[in-house]
């Protein structure tokens, strides 16, 4: 396994970096993960897309322009020979001293690093997913975007552990109005009258890579589809409720807070989504 770093090619056990890096020291920093299927990147624009305009939120300075970086990830993904793989790019705002100031890290640290991933067992996308709602609420847009993917992931973190101390693999937050925002590492879309709904950016979610493609899909297959707040009670009550993710994919939720989604089960028109969603992903990409 090849990692590029700051340049470099170099394997796991010499991937390091400075205890004095900002990303560690702060979490000052972005990152995305992006998927690739049979040898194809998905939606590597969009994603360069969302690492720029994170850089340019907290003024950080990415060292490549978007087409030499997309051409790095591509070779990284080449010299590691996956077919599927997920990547994980990582720029922090580098080397600085103790103190918070930015200004005095000159350099950020660029990492790629390519790697077989699944988050969920396989089992779970047929049997879909039990979920909890928990009380971390996501952090207001006004405070931190949450179209920021940094690397300050705490409140995420925090969903994941009430979520493993309910037995749970996953959780919803909600904003700070009560409206459900997103997972930990994850959209929500819920399926009413076969009309598809997810919550519109303001509520506080990322603006999910997947998620826009599972918009674009569903539309496609001539569903209805809604950007709306909407709070528990819409979940609890929804036909249908899935999450989407890069790691995440498409998964079925069939039980929210106890209460059971429709029949138990994935439900016709998740089911449909996936699968022509995974048509999709392998016939789609830049190599
Ligand atoms: N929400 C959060 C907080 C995430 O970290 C992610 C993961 O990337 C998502 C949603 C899903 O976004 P995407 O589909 O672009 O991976």
């Amino acid at each position: 396994q090849w990692i590029f770093l700051n340049g470099e090619y170099v394997t796991k056990e010499n991937a390091k970096i400075s205890v004095y890096d900002h990303g560690f020291l702060y979490g000052d920093g972005i990152f995305e993960g992006i998927r690739v299927y049979s040898g194809n990147i998905f939606r590597m624009k969009e994603h360069m897309a969302r690492l720029y305009d994170s850089a340019k939120s907290i003024m950080l300075n990415i060292p490549y322009t978007k087409e030499e970086f997309t051409d790095l990830i591509v070779e990284t993904v080449e010299r590691n020979k996956f077919d599927d793989a997920y990547i994980r790019v990582v720029v922090s705002r580098g080397v600085g001293d103790l103190g918070l100031d930015p200004y005095k890290c000159p350099k950020a640290n660029v990492v790629v690093i390519v790697e077989p991933l699944s988050i969920f067992p396989k089992e779970l996308y047929e049997t879909g997913l039990e979920i909890i709602t928990v009380a971390t609420r996501r952090n207001r847009p006004d405070v931190l975007s949450p179209k920021v993917k940094s690397l300050n992931y705490l409140n995420n973190v925090l969903v994941r552990i009430e979520a493993h101390l309910a037995n749970v693999s996953e959780a919803l937050m909600l904003n700070d109005q009560g409206y459900v925002a997103e997972g930990s590492a994850d959209n929500v879309f819920i399926i009413k009258n076969g009309c598809f709904l997810t919550p519109p950016g303001y509520v506080g979610a990322l603006e999910g890579i997947t998620r826009n493609a599972v918009i674009e899909i569903a539309k496609e297959q001539g569903y209805e589809v809604k950007e709306e707040p909407f709070t528990r009670h819409d979940v609890y009550t929804a036909d249908e409720v899935f999450l989407t993710g890069t790691a995440a994919e498409v998964i079925a939720v069939i039980k929210v807070d106890g209460r059971v989604i429709g029949d138990g089960v994935p439900g016709i028109h998740t089911r449909k989504l996936l699968e022509k969603f995974r048509e999709r992903v392998v016939a789609e990409g830049v190599k």
